[in-house]
């Protein structure tokens, strides 16, 4: 049988001007036996719908801080760097390929962080100052070691998944989930009570996390993970 394709959603380098992609998250949808393609980076409405029709899947990848103006607020001076363009057309691959397609969909990071926003949650636009922790969220390199401990919700799908109640992540965001959208559920949260996982209990698959499983592939919970992205992926082909 032939194997699922993900459409990844491009990364964006403002400085450079250019397109550009992590090869944590190719490696990561190959080992789980998918084929990842690299969408361009548009926001011409008709070739995303047909770009659509090529994938099985889509990952949602990390980058810029989510446009407040998605969920309704005004952008506070002390926002990260915006991507306009990948906000226009996540909004369109999320509302055609996940709400109307019911693709499967794994966000990361940013990619929670737009599922939220995208479905009426809102944001802390900026850590350091909105949210009191002793935690840093925002850890430095090397991205690779775990920096802060996530505790699954009893018998939600992630905590089935990995059989773990506690698990170990990095931690590279600027924003989270501030209020949950309510077609989302959390999954996981960090000991200062921010939501590190959630999902949409309406869709096949369509879950979200904080952290970067892409940088850790070689953790057991990275690689379950991806598997159950991609078997979700495989299981919608038609
Ligand atoms: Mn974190």
């Amino acid at each position: 049988m032939n194997k699922p394709i993900i459409g990844v959603t491009p990364l964006w380098d403002s400085e450079k001007d250019s397109v550009w992609m992590l090869p944590g998250y190719l490696q990561s949808i190959e080992a789980a036996g998918g084929i990842p393609i690299v969408l361009p980076l548009t926001v011409d409405q008709g070739n995303i719908t047909q770009l659509l029709g090529l994938v099985d899947g889509l990952l949602f990848t990390g980058g810029q801080d989510v446009s407040p103006t998605l969920y309704g607020q005004p952008i506070l001076q002390q926002c990260g760097e915006l991507c306009p363009a990948r906000d226009s057309q996540e909004t369109i691959l999320f509302q055609e390929g996940v709400l109307a397609r019911h693709l499967p969909a794994f966000g990361i990071c940013r990619g929670l962080q737009f599922f939220n926003s995208i479905l009426g949650g809102t944001l802390y636009q900026d850590l350091p100052t909105q949210k009191i922790s002793e935690l840093i969220h925002e850890q430095k390199p090397p991205y690779e070691v775990p920096s802060h401990c996530v505790s699954m919700i009893p018998d939600s799908p992630l905590h089935q998944l990995l059989g773990e109640t506690a698990l170990m992540v990095n931690s590279c965001h600027h924003q989270a989930v501030l209020e949950l959208a309510d077609r989302l559920t959390a999954m996981a949260a960090a000991p200062d009570g921010l939501i590190e996982a959630a999902y949409m209990p309406e869709m096949p698959f369509v879950w979200g996390v904080q952290w970067h499983p892409e940088i850790t592939p070689e953790h057991d919970a990275s690689g379950k993970l991806f598997t159950a992205f991609v078997s979700a992926c495989a299981a919608g082909k038609s």
